[in-house]
């Protein structure tokens, strides 16, 4: 059997051009209200955001910025606590990886 020669190369290289000031993301999800919970919480819009994962399953952001990073959440443009009705919306609705979602709620400050 032959012996594979050791690698000394990271297993895990960033790709280039990734944003790195990813430090200081303060991902703040105290602040929910009930009625939003309560539909995150439900199975309509676990099967919604299902569905919207699979008709975008890229990041969205990313892709805008000419990367492809796979999808991991799904974003409320309209807030679901300023407008309960689009919370099923699919026009309402974002695929963004952890990293965007981060830095889009860092900066409207409310979760959705
Ligand atoms: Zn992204
Ligand atoms: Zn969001």
């Amino acid at each position: 059997m032959r012996r594979r020669p050791r690698s000394h190369r990271p297993k895990f290289l960033p790709p280039p051009g990734q944003a790195r000031r990813e430090g200081h993301r303060r991902y703040n999800r105290t602040r929910r209200d009930p009625d939003a919970q309560a539909i995150y919480d439900s199975a309509r819009w676990k099967r919604v955001r299902a569905l919207k994962i699979d008709a975008d399953p890229l990041c969205e952001v990313c892709e805008r910025e000419g990367r492809t990073t796979l999808a991991a959440q799904v974003h409320h443009v309209v807030k679901v606590r300023d407008e309960p009705g689009r919370a099923y919306d699919m026009a309402n609705l974002m695929s963004v990886c952890r990293s965007c979602h981060a830095r889009i709620e860092d900066r409207d400050g409310s979760g959705g």
